[in-house]
């Protein structure tokens, strides 16, 4: 696990042209090996209901499943990382732009015919290039998986393996969509006409991207400061945001830099990496403290859980942490410590970020409800790229490209991952406030309480567990929609 971490990292963070995955597989391949799958298929079939001898098997069972999968894939995963590190999109007037920072160029652009035509190239390319071997990454994954016979299929499998009911959520989201429908349609033509100056008729996904990159705040989020800013507050609150050197921030510019930021837990708790590729303005801020909440989870984790605690389990837990402390910039008294937010742009500020709030859940609603028909196996993978216009379209009223069905999916439902972090994170900052007041991250005895209570569990409970152990509430997406209203109020 160390290994293959290391290999994403430095490949990721482009220090190296691709991840070589397959010799990992290949040393290691006892460890992933149709013995040790069986091994712990008889544990998790053994094990007393609910013990925590169950616990255990179930999340070791789930690691081997998908290492199943991921050693079979690696050929695959490691032709799609080398394209995403070198692949050049070529506009009609004979630019060139790496295929990595497309999405910075289009977030950043202001012509919006420029816009639409990098957004053109874009998905010309990946039509042509990227789109099919993700579709055959997802074709073999369902296979792969369905060949085990754990169930009796993927979604089947998934439910067992995670311990969260795929309909559940997805009945949630349907009504979460139909029940902030009525606010969305209200708000998007504000948004479109102010910032885009377009009818919010004719939207695509090209022009989401520079709607919600809301360039009009940046001058109160400098780069300069963002780092220092942070780790103060997080020092405020009683934490080491280094977590005494276990923690290396990697923030600067390096050609081959996914855009996109991560946080590598080479050895965890020992040696955990944030990255970020800076894209300038709110955006950073945002996203640091997001990959900041993973870093810090991983890097207070108590050393003795074990493996099974520290490396695998709910992924919704990390992610609630993460986005604990990136809902921080929806605190009006937090922004006016921590950033150079004026009072007067404040309540504009904050109601920005509503709006945003408000796409990125119906966004996430949607890809659930999309994803589970592509891992469902009742639609055909031809038929695919239509579904997924449809439904992200929807939900969101930006047109979506047929050529990023398969390029735009998280795989092994991590938007299950996403959504039920939303609700965790809700809880949490609720929480929080009751027992070390509005100004808890800022509050010494907060921090304390949050590394021991919180992270130094690792990943040993799933989501709805830890919300009833923290808050003694289950997850929902109730206290989001409030949230959402205050700030659109
Ligand atoms: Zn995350």
């Amino acid at each position: 696990m160390e290994e293959i971490s290391r290999e994403y990292y430095l490949a990721h963070s482009g220090q190296k042209a691709t991840a070589e995955l397959q010799p990992i597989y290949a040393r290691h391949a006892a460890i992933l090996g149709p013995d040790a799958l069986e091994l712990t298929l008889e544990m998790f079939r053994g094990a007393p209901e609910g013990s925590e001898e169950q616990r255990s098997a179930r999340l070791l069972l789930d690691w081997q499943t998908e290492s199943q999968s991921s050693r079979q894939l690696a050929p695959l995963d490691e032709r799609e990382i080398a394209w995403e590190g070198s692949a050049i999109v070529r506009l009609d007037d004979g630019r060139e732009i790496e295929y990595e920072t497309m999405s910075i160029e289009m977030a950043n652009g202001t012509d919006r015919n420029e816009r639409h035509a990098m957004e053109a190239a874009r998905a010309k390319l990946v039509e042509q290039e990227l789109a099919p071997l993700r579709r055959e990454r997802f074709q073999r994954e369902r296979d792969i998986t369905e060949q085990l016979g754990l169930a009796s299929n993927y979604n089947a499998t998934f439910e067992l393996l995670s311990g969260v009911s795929l309909e559940a959520l997805k009945a949630e989201c349907e009504q979460f969509l139909r029940d902030t429908q009525a606010m969305w349609n209200e708000v998007l033509p504000e948004f479109s006409k102010r910032i885009l100056g377009a009818d919010a008729k004719d939207l695509t996904r090209a022009d989401a991207l520079a709607l919600f990159r809301a360039r009009e705040f940046d001058e109160f989020f400098q780069p300069n400061e963002m780092e220092s800013s942070i780790r103060k507050q997080v020092h405020e609150m009683g934490i080491d945001p280094l977590a005494s050197g276990r923690i290396t921030l990697d923030t600067g510019d390096r050609p081959g830099k996914r855009s996109r930021a991560f946080c590598s837990p080479v050895r965890v708790p020992r040696e955990v990496y944030l990255v970020l590729r800076p894209h300038g303005g709110q955006t950073d801020w945002n996203t640091f403290l997001h990959e900041l909440g993973h870093a810090l989870h991983f890097a207070y984790m108590r050393p003795d859980l074990p493996f099974e605690y520290r490396w695998l389990g709910d992924n919704s837990i990390t992610e609630g942490y993460a986005m604990l402390f990136d809902h921080l910039m929806e605190s009006p008294r937090w922004l006016k410590r921590y950033t150079e937010l004026t009072a007067a742009a404040l309540p504009k500020f904050i109601r920005s970020s509503g709006f945003e709030e408000l796409h990125f859940l119906r966004r996430y609603a949607a890809k659930l409800i999309y994803e589970i028909d592509l891992y469902g196996g009742n639609v055909p993978w031809d038929s695919l790229p239509d579904l997924y216009v449809d439904v992200m379209t929807s939900a969101t009223s930006f047109r979506y490209n047929r050529a990023d069905a398969f390029v735009d999916v998280d795989p092994r439902y991590y938007a299950v991952r996403y959504l039920r972090a939303w609700q965790l994170q809700a809880l949490i900052t609720e929480t929080l406030v009751e027992r070390y007041d509005e100004d808890w991250w800022r509050n010494p005895r907060a921090g304390p309480w949050v590394c021991a209570a919180l992270f130094g569990e690792g990943q040993r409970e799933l989501a709805h567990e830890q919300a009833q152990r923290v808050a003694g509430k289950p997850l929902s997406f109730a206290p989001l929609v409030r949230a959402v209203e205050r700030m659109l109020g």
